[in-house]
C-alpha cells in the first residue's frame, strides 16, 4: 500500500498516476475540505494541457497578455495563461483521483511516524490517533511539510512571504501585470484578473512582506479594500534538498519544486509527479531521476533569481528595454516559462545584450551544475 498526505494537486495528481499503474494508494488530508483554504494565485502557462485535460469550470480566466512594469518603463507583450479556480482545481484533480480508486481521508492529520512503515494519523473527527501501515509514504504536504520534518529531511529551506488578496479592480480581462524594482524587493508583484471586475493583486518577499503590500495596494487601487486574503509562504527551490530516503518520498511544495523566477510550483511539481510515479512502478531512485529530468531547469530559475535580486532600478528599466524589441517579444511568446532552458538560449541568440546578464547569471550563485 501506498500512503499520500496531502491532498493539493500534486498529491492528488500523483495517487492519480499510480492508480492507473494498478497500485493502492490512500491519501491522508488535513483540511476538512479539499482546496480550502486558497493560498495561491492559479496563474499557470497553457503547457498545463499538456498533462490534464482541464474543465471549464475550474478556468476563471484567460490572459493573452502581459505587461511587464519597472519604475520608469512598460512593456506588454503576447502569452498564454490560464488563471484557475484554484479551490476547484484542487477538488477536480482529487475527483480524478478517486474515480481510479484512489481513497482519501480528509479531516485527517499526520502527525509522525512510529518505526519504519507506521504512521501516527489523528483523526480529526474525534480527535483519536491510530496507526496505519504503510509500505511506501510520500510527503505532498506543501511548504511546512511535516513528513520532511519527521523522516529528519528538512533542509534549510529559505521561504517567501507571498502576500495576496482579492480586490474589487476593474481591469482588462486578458492582460495580467508584473512589477518589478525596489518596491518589490526580492521578488515581484502581480495583479491578476479573475473577472470583469476582481482581481488577485500581490506580492512576494522575504521580509517586511505586509507593509509593501499596503503601498502596493495603495498605488495600484487607489486604496481599495481587501476582500479576502489568499497569502501563503513561497519555498525557494532548495538544490541540495534530498527528496528520497528509503521508503520515504518528497514532492512538490514539500520537496521545494518551484521555480524560483515567480513562485510557481504547480507544472514543475506535475511534471515530477510523473518522474516519482516511474521511480515508484520501476524501482529507480529518485534522488537521482528527479536530478537528470528537473534540476537545470529549476537551477536556471534559481540563478536567475538571484541575479534579478541584486538588480537596480535601473537594470530593470534597461532589461524591459531590451524586451521591447519585436523580435524579442516573439520569443517570449513562443517559448514559456515551463521551458528555461530553451528561452535563455533563444533570447541570446535573438539578442546577444542579454549576454551582459548572462555574466552576472554565472556570478550569482556559486551552486555548480
Ligand atoms: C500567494 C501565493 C501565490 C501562488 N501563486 C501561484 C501561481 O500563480 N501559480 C503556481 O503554479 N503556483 C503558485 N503558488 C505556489 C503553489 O500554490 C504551490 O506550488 C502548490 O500549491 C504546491 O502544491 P502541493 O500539492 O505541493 O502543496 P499544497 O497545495 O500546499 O497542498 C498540500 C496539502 O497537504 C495538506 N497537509 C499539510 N500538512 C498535512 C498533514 N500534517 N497531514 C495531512 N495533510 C496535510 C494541506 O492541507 C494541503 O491540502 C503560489 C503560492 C502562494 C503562497
Amino acid at each position: 500500500m501506498i500512503t499520500i498526505i496531502g491532498a493539493g494537486p500534486v498529491g492528488s495528481y500523483l495517487a492519480y498516476l499510480l492508480a492507473k499503474k494498478g497500485k493502492a494508494v490512500t491519501i491522508i488530508e488535513d483540511h476538512k475540505k479539499i482546496g480550502n483554504p486558497v493560498q495561491c494565485t492559479g496563474i499557470v502557462t497553457g503547457s498545463i494541457e499538456k498533462s490534464i485535460k482541464l474543465p471549464n469550470n475550474i478556468i476563471a480566466n484567460r490572459c493573452n497578455k502581459v505587461i511587464v512594469i519597472s519604475k520608469n518603463n512598460r512593456i506588454e507583450a503576447n502569452t498564454d495563461e490560464i488563471v484557475l479556480w484554484r479551490n476547484k482545481f484542487d477538488e477536480f484533480m482529487a475527483d480524478t483521483a478517486t474515480d481510479k480508486g484512489v481513497k482519501i481521508l480528509t479531516n485527517h492529520q499526520f502527525i509522525d511516524f512510529n518505526g519504519k512503515n507506521t504512521l501516527k494519523i489523528k483523526n480529526k473527527n474525534n480527535n483519536k490517533i491510530a496507526e496505519i501501515k504503510s509500505d511506501i509514504i510520500i510527503g505532498a504536504d506543501g511548504p511546512s511539510s511535516v513528513v520532511a520534518k519527521s523522516a529528519g529531511l528538512n533542509s534549510n529551506v529559505k521561504f517567501y512571504i507571498g502576500m495576496q488578496a482579492k480586490v474589487k479592480l476593474k481591469t482588462d480581462l486578458d492582460k495580467f501585470e508584473t512589477y518589478f524594482g525596489s518596491n518589490f524587493p526580492d521578488f515581484f508583484g502581480w495583479v491578476v484578473p479573475e473577472s470583469e471586475d476582481t482581481v488577485r493583486l500581490g506580492l512576494g518577499a522575504f521580509k517586511n512582506a505586509k507593509n509593501y503590500f499596503y503601498k502596493f495596494l495603495k498605488k495600484r487601487t487607489n486604496g481599495k479594500k481587501v476582500l479576502c486574503w489568499e497569502s501563503g509562504v513561497i519555498p525557494v527551490y532548495n538544490p541540495k534538498q534530498i527528496i528520497q530516503k528509503g521508503n520515504i518520498y518528497l514532492i512538490g511544495d514539500a520537496a521545494t519544486q518551484v521555480k524560483a523566477t515567480t513562485g510557481g510550483g504547480i507544472v514543475s511539481s506535475l511534471k515530477a509527479a510523473h518522474t516519482l510515479c516511474d521511480c515508484i512502478i520501476n524501482k529507480k531512485n529518485y534522488n537521482k531521476e528527479f536530478k537528470r529530468q528537473s534540476r537545470k531547469e529549476l537551477l536556471l530559475h534559481l540563478k536567475i533569481r538571484n541575479t534579478l535580486n541584486k538588480f537596480s532600478d535601473k537594470d530593470y528599466d534597461y532589461l524591459l528595454k531590451l524586451m521591447s524589441q519585436e523580435k524579442v517579444k516573439k520569443i517570449l511568446k513562443k517559448y514559456d516559462r515551463d521551458t528555461p532552458i530553451s528561452l535563455v538560449l533563444n533570447l541570446l541568440l535573438r539578442e546577444p545584450k542579454f549576454l551582459l546578464f548572462t555574466k552576472l547569471l554565472f556570478k550569482s550563485t556559486n551552486i555548480t551544475t
